[in-house]
């Protein structure tokens, strides 16, 4: 088999088709040596080694031994060294690499190769002693850290306790004999504390250091990253061994990271950070304050340090002409990592750069815009659920700011919430309903559980491509790092500017966009649409097939679901109008009445309230499709609960408490979802059933005359098991809606279909169409009585069963499509059979959730109906699945 694959020298034995096996970086390593751009030789060993490594207990297939000797020659042949060698020793970095980025998961080591007799080598040939034996000890800490598991701190003290013997405070004080002395005492400590030497022979060096990058694919913090971005642990990492470029040669090198575009904006403007004299993982850590790329970006910022364009004339214009070949030839925006050795620009990884949705949104748009793609594309590049981002919440201009210190902006949005300064915390009190912020010195890999609990994040260290930025812009989350006015005192669980101090639980506000952080909780406004979410939706819109509709009971809920573009209310829970306060004491009368005269009593002051409600609906709706469901209330929901709720209802009906008391007493069911709700109700009141579709006819015609515009109205029963059913309820709507055209001398045109919502419904489908005249199928219902899992109970074990791999998600978050969804396909089949022009829909959340939209596209529903806030996404949704 063929192991190893080499890149250098304007070619590769691999290519970007090629991630699978290679990895992300392997194979964007290679396609850039490739296309003839300078990247330090090396090579990959892919994937499939790592797939028999953990097939085979931790061994190598037996040929990769040879092949990776003649890979190591090969790149000593280009490079002019030779590993091993004390005259002219080659030195490789060994990084991981996966299919899917994993930023900061596994292990790197760099400079491999140093030894006692390499470091001398390197120190003539660089001329620079200090510089040699600063690599050497940054090797002997990464390589222990990482393949001995002896931990980073022990250096960190060493160190500090030869600083402070020396009276020096910054590394950069210490001088050449002063490494060379320290790299003792870290070789001391190494042996002392592993029991053996630290090694010295290059080859064991290599093969430790591969065994390690292979094994830290199944570390923990690897493993969570996976879980929670749905990486199969299959696909495995890579391993890539490349010839050292050294960026910390002095003044003429450099290391830096650019994107092709602003990843936070998506303005195509060339946009980074480099720091002069530095290696690799000095500008991700975040331990140094980064320098402009670009002159432009360095005024903008103010910084007094100079850009690389000016600092680095040269260097800057390769990168100009590299990075606009490099997003020309990948039709994307490109997150890339350089060196400057001595002056002359090497190119160290090019990957489809990270993006805020609204970044995403606007790359997508300008890049079809420039022609690079086409609007198919654009449409299929986004990722729907990303679009949740963009509908995030900013501060109300208008409200007084308390601003405590100002960081970097480095993932939009706004977010208040309790300080809490561990990771653990922010799991634990996010888990009990509380809003927090994680606050940071700056965050690692170890945090993302953390990260993930916050609604924002603020560090005190690091810039805009550190940790923590680059990590919550992916997650959509606010996050203000840098911000080093702001001092974090872990032990004591506080955080303090000048004289001011907060404490864990204090509440503040961080702004992501503007990069501040404020005093307490913010007055928040929802988020204006950028013109390139308009345009990009409109290029949904041209290719989707399938409507969406919105889930709307209120008139705000209306509002926002034009503003987002839903094409009609697939759903008017009616019940829900009832949950304000003064309104819910009157149902309460209604569903306590002893007997059908108090009952309309109550009912006769529902109707006005009803009826201005459909009014205003149909106003805003403006002749779009309205479907308003008939009274659905599981009884629990509404029957008083307290004393004192029984006592106002008792006031109200003019009965006397213990009375009523009974009366809930006796109507309090066992299993509230299965029980008596629905059009059960109708059924057993069709009084009802009257008032509401008295409500929904007088407001129609009301509605009609104030606009002249047609009312697209829908009426449906919600429930059904049997045709029987939708029939008794059918007629008295249609009785009732004769009756209000008799009155008012007005016609009225209006469709009466039904929920689907339960196995039966769905079998017998082919019935209930003879009646009905359209459908909407209750995926929540339908999943409830598929699996026979109660709505309100399954928080409780479904967990369980998506952890234990039974489920691979949630049935009532993503359609179950081998059952629920099977029972929905039997029901649109046999209900268009009997009534070829049936309107169906779906109106459960799964609605809104991107991959249950695919499946209704696929079944040739007519539209989906979700939340307003996911309008878009079912959108953008529904145009991929018809892509
Ligand atoms: C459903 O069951 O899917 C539905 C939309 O109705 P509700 O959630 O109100 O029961
Ligand atoms: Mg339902």
């Amino acid at each position: 088999g063929k192991w190893v694959y080499t890149f250098g020298d304007g070619k590769a034995e691999g290519k970007a088709g090629l991630r699978d096996l290679l990895g992300g970086k392997g194979a964007n390593l290679a396609e850039m040596a490739n296309l003839g751009l300078p990247v330090p030789p090396g090579f990959t060993i892919p994937t499939s080694v790592c797939t028999y490594f953990y097939a085979h207990d931790k061994t190598y297939p037996p040929a990769l031994k040879a092949q990776v000797e003649k890979a190591l020659e090969y790149v000593g042949k280009l490079t002019g060294k030779a590993f091993s060698d004390s005259k002219n020793p080659l030195l490789v970095s060994v990084r991981s690499g996966g299919r899917a980025s994993m930023p900061g998961m596994m292990d790197t080591v760099l400079n491999l190769g140093l030894n006692d007799k390499t470091v001398e080598a390197l120190a003539e040939l660089s001329g620079d002693r200090r510089f040699a034996y600063d690599s050497y000890r940054r090797f002997i800490t990464m390589y222990s850290d990482v393949v001995l598991g002896f931990e980073h701190h022990h250096f960190e003290d060493i160190l500090d306790t030869f600083k402070d013997s020396q009276g020096y405070t910054l590394d950069t004080d210490l001088t050449g004999d002063d490494w060379v002395e320290l790299v003792g005492k870290y070789k001391e400590a190494v042996a002392r504390e592993t029991g053996r030497d630290f090694p010295q022979d290059p080859h064991e060096q290599l093969w430790g250091a591969i065994g390690a990058v292979f094994s830290s694919w199944m570390n923990a913090r690897a493993v969570t990253y996976r879980r929670l971005h749905d990486i199969p642990e299959s696909w495995g990492t890579a391993v890539n061994v490349q010839a050292m470029v050294f960026g910390n040669m002095g003044e003429t090198s450099a290391t830096g990271v650019a994107f092709t575009r602003n990843p936070s904006t998506g303005e195509s403007k060339l946009y980074g950070e480099f720091l002069i004299n530095a290696q690799g993982e000095d500008v991700v850590a975040g331990i140094r304050t980064p320098q402009d790329i670009t002159e432009e970006a360095r005024q903008e910022s103010g910084s007094d340090k100079p850009s690389m364009e000016s600092a680095m004339p040269e260097a800057f214009k390769e990168l100009t002409r590299f990075y606009t070949l490099l997003e020309k030839h990948y039709r994307d925006m490109q997150d890339m990592e350089f060196t400057v050795e001595q002056g002359k620009l090497w190119m160290l990884q090019t990957r489809g750069g990270k993006r805020t949705a609204k970044a995403a949104l606007r790359i997508a748009v300008e890049l079809a815009n420039e022609g690079l793609i086409s609007k198919k594309d654009a449409v299929m590049r986004i990722d729907p659920a990303s679009l949740d981002q963009l509908l995030h919440p900013t501060i109300d201009p208008q409200a007084k700011r308390d601003v405590i210190a100002t960081g970097l902006p480095a993932s939009p949005g706004a977010a208040s919430g309790e300080i809490v300064f561990s990771s653990d915390e922010a799991a634990k009190l996010q888990a009990d309903g509380r809003s927090v912020i994680l606050v940071r010195v700056e965050t690692s890999p170890e945090d993302i559980h953390g990260m993930h609990a916050a609604e924002g994040i603020l560090t005190t260290r690091g810039g805009m491509t550190s940790h923590a930025a680059v990590v919550a812009r992916g997650m959509g989350k606010p996050c203000v790092s840098g911000c080093g006015a702001i001092r974090v005192d872990y032990g004591r669980g506080t955080m303090s500017v000048g004289s001011r101090t907060f404490k864990t639980g204090d509440v503040i506000t961080i702004d992501g966009s503007l990069g501040q952080v404020l005093a307490g909780k913010m007055p928040m406004i929802e988020p204006k649409l950028s013109g390139e979410f308009g345009t990009l939706m409109g290029w949904a819109d041209d290719v989707r097939k399938l409507g969406v509709r919105v889930n709307a009971d209120t008139p705000e809920d209306a509002r926002t679901a034009i503003k987002f573009g839903g094409e009609g209310i697939g759903l008017c829970r009616t019940e829900h109008m009832f949950f304000e306060e003064t309104r819910i004491r009157t149902v309460r009368e209604m569903i306590l009445s002893e007997d059908e005269q108090s009952r309309r009593a109550a009912l006769s002051k529902l109707l006005p309230m009803q009826r201005a409600d459909f009014v205003e609906l149909f106003e805003i709706m403006k002749g779009l499709p309205v479907t308003i469901r008939l009274l659905d209330p599981p009884l629990h929901e509404f029957l008083p609960h307290t004393q004192a709720e029984i006592e106002e209802v008792a006031r109200a009906m003019n009965t006397d408490p213990r009375k009523l008391a009974d009366r809930a007493r006796d109507l309090a069911e066992f299993n509230p979802m299965l029980g008596f709700r629905g059009c059960r109700l109708a059924i057993a009141y069709p009084e009802i059933a009257e008032m509401q579709a008295r409500a929904i006819f007088e407001a129609a015609v009301e509605a009609e005359k104030r606009t002249s515009e047609a009312v697209g109205l829908e009426v449906m029963v919600p429930l059904i098991a049997t045709k029987a059913e939708f029939d008794l309820v059918k007629a008295r709507i249609d009785a009732t809606a004769q009756a209000v055209m008799k009155e008012t001398g007005k016609k009225l045109a209006y469709q009466v279909g039904t929920m689907i919502e339960l196995p039966r419904a769905c079998l017998l489908a082919g019935d209930v169409a003879q009646t009905a005249e359209f459908f909407s199928f209750g995926t929540n219902d339908l999943t409830q009585t598929t699996y026979g899992i109660s709505r309100d109970d399954a928080a409780s074990f479904l967990g369980t069963y998506v952890s234990k791999g039974i489920l691979e998600i949630d049935p009532f978050i993503s359609v179950d499509r081998d059952g629920v969804g099977e029972l929905v396909k039997i029901g649109v089949t046999r209900g268009r059979k009997t009534r070829p022009n049936l309107k169906v829909g779906i109106c459960g959340e799964h609605g809104g959730d991107p991959a249950s939209v695919a499946f209704c596209h696929e079944i040739g529903l007519d539209y989906v109906s979700c939340s307003p806030y996911r309008v878009p996404i079912a959108r953008l949704a529904a145009a991929q699945a018809a892509l």
